[in-house]
């Protein structure tokens, strides 16, 4: 595969994010207009609401899929007309293609918008969210702070996905700050919990595999069938408070120090466009039941990095360099233990990778392991020191895909952590 060109001119750099192989769906709003699809081409955005009441592009039989502020009602149409449309937008958008948008300067002015001028929202409505924690080295780190070398890794680890539901109604967009959470705290040389603001904030470095077509309730799926119902993937920071996790996290898992927010990135890069990057998951130490096997390579060769800027900083640091192709479990192997027992799968269910880590400390993936559980301060390039997240540090994560001559970026998923909320009047 190489790179496609567009009339759309700033499409047809080597390192733009956005060439015509992307294609990258999201939602955007101009001028306090209504909120509606669209999709990235170079530095413009492709109004589809435009084109479906032109007839441009494959309408339904039940009314528009773009005109509305969120992508469910296209995700839920299936692979077969994502490649249809797909299709279509790369001929419309090719140097040399159909000249039913190019031919008109009227449509174009109506249709293509400067991606400077729009406000980005979320790009689908979230369903269910579902956390993972299939990065081996991320779970070797943390399992090695909190219980020692020789019992890193829990003994289902390699056989289990393992997982918990996480919140969907927290799930916010990039460019959204979010304030510390009050919680219950108790460091370990406390004898009895606090209360506060949280002291050990963090981000967790993950991608998020967006479902399009959902499963049926009481029927297990299979690897490839999962893999068919994922319609794209986006960048996804799993904020985490680490005290706050701590305290409350035996025997049920993350509860509170998850809940306040997990933040996305505003496109969604498709299947179809990282599909000359799939790779292997890693060797299997122990061999997989045979329900999560797979029969074609799950993860792909994505490119991650983790920034942070302090208030007032000049620049920002980055922190970690990684790759997606680090994970041991794929997301379609995810999905399908997630559905094994019977559990309906839904358009919109967002799955957390788990965080990203590879073997060395530029690649970890958060600030946890960045820091050692906070005991070994790392230095930012403007000389200040962190362990966790100060207010008002911008942290901010970036992923593309390398081709021949072309990238498929995701663009940013960034936000603050903001002070705390003032308590309330816990008596009233
Ligand atoms: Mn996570």
């Amino acid at each position: 595969m190489t790179r496609q060109a567009s009339w759309v001119e700033s499409a047809n750099s080597a390192t733009h994010p956005f060439p015509l192989n992307n294609l990258p769906y999201g939602v955007f709003s101009r001028n306090g207009d209504d909120p509606v699809c669209g999709v990235a081409i170079g530095d413009m955005v492709l109004d589809l609401s435009v084109l479906e009441a032109e007839n441009l592009i494959p309408t339904t039989e039940d009314g528009p899929v773009f005109d509305l502020p969120f992508l469910n009602e296209f995700m839920e149409l299936g692979q077969e007309a994502w490649a249809e449309l797909r299709a279509r937008l790369s001929d419309l958008l090719a140097e040399g293609g159909d000249g039913a948008l190019s031919g008109n300067p009227d449509l174009i002015e109506r249709a293509l918008v400067p991606m400077e001028d729009v406000t980005m929202h979320m790009p689908f409505v979230v369903a269910e969210y579902t956390d993972f924690y299939a990065g081996k080295q991320h779970a070797i780190n943390v399992g090695t702070m909190f219980r020692g070398a020789e019992n890193a890794l829990p003994p289902n680890w390699l056989h289990i996905p393992i997982g918990y539901n996480g919140r969907a109604s927290s799930v916010v967009v990039s460019g959204t700050d979010l304030h510390r959470p009050l919680g219950q705290l108790k460091p370990p040389h406390e004898e009895v919990p606090h209360f506060g603001p949280s002291r050990r904030m963090d981000i967790e470095l993950e991608l998020g595999a967006v479902v399009g077509t959902g499963s049926i309730l009481g029927e297990p799926i299979t690897t490839s069938g999962a893999d068919e119902m994922i319609f794209g993937y986006v960048l996804l920071n799993d904020w985490s408070s680490r005290d706050i996790q701590g305290w409350e996290y035996q025997p049920l898992g993350p509860f509170q120090g998850k809940a306040f927010g997990t933040s996305i990135s505003p496109w969604v890069v498709t299947k179809a466009a990282l599909e000359p990057f799939r790779c292997e998951t890693p060797p299997r130490e122990k061999e997989l039941l045979p329900y999560l096997q797979e029969s074609k390579p799950g993860l792909y060769d994505i490119e991650l990095e983790v920034t942070m800027q302090p208030e007032g900083a000049d620049r920002a640091t980055t922190i970690c360099r990684t790759n997606y192709n680090r994970m041991y479990y794929s997301a379609a192997q995810q999905l399908t233990h997630h559905a094994v027992g019977g559990c309906e799968m839904t358009t919109g269910d967002l799955l957390g990778s788990g965080t990203i880590s590879g073997p060395e400390k530029t690649e970890f993936g958060s600030l946890l392991e960045q820091s050692w559980g906070g005991k070994e301060p790392f230095t930012l390039d403007t000389g200040e020191e962190r362990t966790f997240i100060e207010d008002f540090d911008r942290l901010t994560l970036k992923g593309q895909a390398k081709g021949d001559g072309y990238t498929i970026g995701f663009g940013e998923c960034t936000g603050r952590i903001l002070p705390a909320v003032q308590e309330p009047d816990w008596s009233k």
